[in-house]
């Protein structure tokens, strides 16, 4: 490394830490930052601007403008070229400011006419907290070494600010991690929760920034990369040799390990006067910043990598494994930026809410989260750099919103809330044992959707009648390799037992679409969903179709058996589906195994097409079970994954409405029974309009059988249906204005059955 730029910022590092060293407040420190930075570069003016909220930037410290403009300027993130720093976390340097795109001269500042300004971007891991300026009267470029050193201090003052280092009257960078913040994510799980922050990985707190001994901090650097290095050496070791996808990844981090450019650049910043731990931190922010800037996502992924590593490599040098020593809170949110389902089942029912930065409705995370009933909320911003281990959290998984550090109206408000739901729980838990029968005498079954031996209790607590889709994929999902037969027949044994006779309906494995096993080869198709998944893998590939039925059987051993194909397109789908069943009946037969007492043959309407099938497939099925979330997104051809059409039509719209008359008049014409079973079914107001279009059976999650059975306890559905008959003919869009309207004049009618005895 060039000796100038080592030792311009080796002595703005040395003097910075002398300076930190001495006990002064915030504002204090911040004040003799700026003037030692001005007096070592022999520039006129030094200045640090913060940001006082996600918008605003605010003079926090200056040497060289009026003092009373402190904590008094502010600017809009974007607004002149201090915002136009902050915005784009890139460096300005430049000799003629006033010619700079977006340059505002700022008089209130006691501003004179500097020509030189160069702006560096205050960032720590990609965020950006402020911005660090020094400007001259006389026209001058900055050194590429000033410019290095500028940064290397830009950087201790972020690491600085994480710890604390500037709280104190007035300082807003020290405020950062104590603002209250509010997150707008997407709801992957209704409910909502109270607690602390839990960081699934938490992040590494760097205690000391600078270090005056390079030789020494290189030293720790190489032994802690080699230590790195016997790691992921270890886990290449201990990946079984089938597993192409872990292996690529390990490689990936090998190769970065080993890395002569990332080594080098973490030794120059050591030389600089950083210790090992800021040094690798340095490095991680520049990939951070550069991973929101590619678009290509095979980079990108691979700056995840480096991410990573980077964050082991933290953990070696600062003894900061996983276990930071913290303790988890008796309430924890878990935050993160992802997880895998293996290990948020791990956590179980322990945690209160989940936030996750990443994922997807349909991801693993979320369908175990959803499985648990866990409220959760994910696309949430970067919560994973502001929040705190132990920060007070607010999750509202209705909205998809998480509020952070909330100030004491937005916690009343939330707690309004919560405590609104918990009192309606209340009046739900006095008809959890009635059955569910309309004002106007019709009885509605009412079941539960499951996916896990751990929901099986909620069919007690809801008051479910049974299960009316068992979602088998979660067993497949979790694990890292195929489920061996005896472990499935184990687990549907167990899940039958605890039904305790009560019918459970079992849905096959529907994989495919968003749902991709950890080990099988992804297919590369343009459009998943309507791509090769569900019933279409387990006919092509029947192996493991036939392992789960013949498990099936197995289980089931005397008792009932129900079981469901999902995804039926065609009639012939259904039929060979059926057939697997049939020889895998007289293979158990054969080898003398008990057979269920009654075998219940169920097919999933979630396309159109079906819905028009030749007659013989209404008589040929034993039951069928509207998959409402897949039939409504080919129905309106509106990807349910895609947050801009999900919500464009509604369920309730005439035409949905319209075509599900159609089923339920097929099926009552054949006698076949018909269940809905999508997320629809479990909202309050849709599933009394079910219920009024003719449907009997709906399935949908625990929590949503009280309010569910509540609604529909209290109205009548023939008048319901003249409501509804008549909107329909009006020529509306959606009926549901008028079934609103109908509610508002019928509300406050207690549940029939739910009075007093
Ligand atoms: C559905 O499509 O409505 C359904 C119940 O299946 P899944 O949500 O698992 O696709
Ligand atoms: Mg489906």
């Amino acid at each position: 490394m060039p000796e100038a730029r080592e030792s311009v910022s080796r002595k703005l590092l040395g003097r910075l830490r002398e300076t930190l060293a001495q006990e002064t407040a915030g504002q204090a420190r911040l004040d003799r930052i700026t003037d030692l930075i001005a007096g070592s570069l022999g520039t006129d003016v030094c200045s640090i601007y913060l940001f006082r909220d996600s918008e605003t930037l605010e003079l926090c410290a200056t040497h060289g403008l009026k003092p009373e403009a402190v904590h008094k300027t502010r600017m809009r993130l974007g607004e002149g070229l201090v915002g136009r720093v902050a915005r784009d976390g890139r460096i300005v340097n430049t000799a003629n400011a006033p010619a700079e795109p977006g340059f505002r001269f700022m008089p209130e500042t006691g501003e004179e006419r500097f020509s030189s300004f160069i702006g560096v971007p205050v960032q720590r891991l990609g965020e950006t907290l402020g911005v660090l300026v020094t400007q001259t009267h006389e026209p001058r470029r900055f050194t590429e070494d000033e410019v290095y050193a500028l940064e290397v201090v830009a950087m201790v003052l972020a690491e600085m600010a994480e710890l604390g280092a500037f709280i104190g009257e007035g300082a807003a960078l020290g405020a950062l991690h104590q603002r209250p913040v509010l997150f707008r994510g997407i709801s992957g799980q209704e409910g909502t929760a109270e607690g602390h922050v839990w960081l699934h990985e938490p992040r590494v707190v760097v205690t000391n920034p600078i270090a005056d001994d390079p030789e020494a901090e290189k030293g720790r650097l190489r032994e802690a990369l080699d230590t790195l290095r016997l790691s992921v050496d270890e886990m290449l070791n201990s990946v079984a040799s089938g597993d192409k996808e872990q292996m690529q990844v390990l490689e990936t981090y090998r190769m970065f390990a080993n890395s002569r450019g990332w080594i080098r650049r973490m030794e120059e910043a050591i030389e600089s006067g950083l210790s090992a731990e800021a040094a690798v931190e340095k490095e991680q922010t520049t990939a951070r910043s550069r991973l929101t800037k590619v678009p290509d996502t095979y980079l990108r992924e691979r700056l995840h990598d480096l991410d990573d590593l980077s964050n082991r490599l933290l953990r070696i040098l600062t003894g900061q494994g996983n276990h930071t020593g913290a303790e988890m809170p008796a309430d924890p949110v878990l935050v993160a930026r992802n997880i895998g389902p293996g290990e948020l089942l791990d956590y179980g029912r322990s945690l209160r809410g989940i936030v996750l930065e990443e994922g997807s409705v349909g991801s693993h995370a979320a369908i175990v989260a959803r499985a648990l009933a866990i409220p959760l909320v994910i696309n949430a911003g970067p919560i994973t750099t502001e929040a705190l281990n132990g920060d007070p959290i607010m999750v509202d998984g209705d909205e998809g919103i998480v509020h952070l550090r909330p100030d004491e109206n937005v916690a009343a408000a939330f707690r309004d809330k919560t405590a609104m739901q918990a009192e309606a729980q209340k009046r739900y838990a006095t008809i959890r044992h009635k059955p569910c029968i309309t004002r106007d005498g019709t009885r509605i079954r009412l079941t539960m959707n499951a996916g896990l031996m751990a929901d099986l209790p909620s069919l007690e607590s809801s008051g479910a009648d049974g299960v009316g889709l068992f979602r088998t994929e979660l067993q497949f999902l979790v694990l890292n390799k195929v489920p061996k037969r005896g472990e499935l027949a184990a687990l549907y044994r167990r899940v039958m037992d605890a039904a305790r006779g009560k019918t459970v309906v079992f849905r096959t494995l529907d994989i495919g679409s968003d749902k991709v096993l950890p080990y099988m080869k992804p297919q590369d198709e343009p459009n998943p969903a309507m791509g090769w998944r569900a019933i279409r893998v387990g006919l092509d590939k029947p192996g493991v179709l036939r392992m789960q039925l013949q498990a099936l059987i197995r289980a089931a051993a005397g008792r009932p058996l129900h079981v469901m194909f999902p995804f039926i397109a065609q009639f012939d789908e259904f039929r060979a589906a059926r057939e697997q069943l049939d020889r895998a009946l007289e293979r158990e037969s054969r080898l003398n195994h008990p057979l269920p007492c009654e075998i219940h043959v169920g097919a999933m309407l979630e396309t159109p097409s079906i819905a028009f099938a030749p007659r013989q497939f209404f008589e040929m099925a034993d039951f069928i079970s509207i998959g409402g979330n897949d039939l409504k997104q080919f129905f309106f051809a509106a990807d349910r994954e895609n947050e801009r059409v999900r919500r464009r039509y509604d369920t309730l719209n005439v035409s949905f409405l319209n075509f599900l008359e159609g089923i339920i008049n097929r099926c009552s014409e054949i006698g076949t029974p018909l269940s809905f079973c999508g997320e629809d079914a479990g909202r309050p107001l849709e599933a009394l309009c079910f219920a009024a279009m003719g449907l009997r059976a709906l399935s949908m999650r625990p929590a949503s059988i009280g309010p569910v059975k509540h609604m529909l306890m209290s109205h009548d559905l023939k008048e319901l249906r003249n409501v509804i008959d008549e909107a329909r003919r009006s020529g509306a869009q959606s009926v549901r204005p008028a079934v609103r309207e109908w509610l508002r004049k019928t509300a406050n009618q207690p549940p029939a059955g739910a009075g007093p005895a």
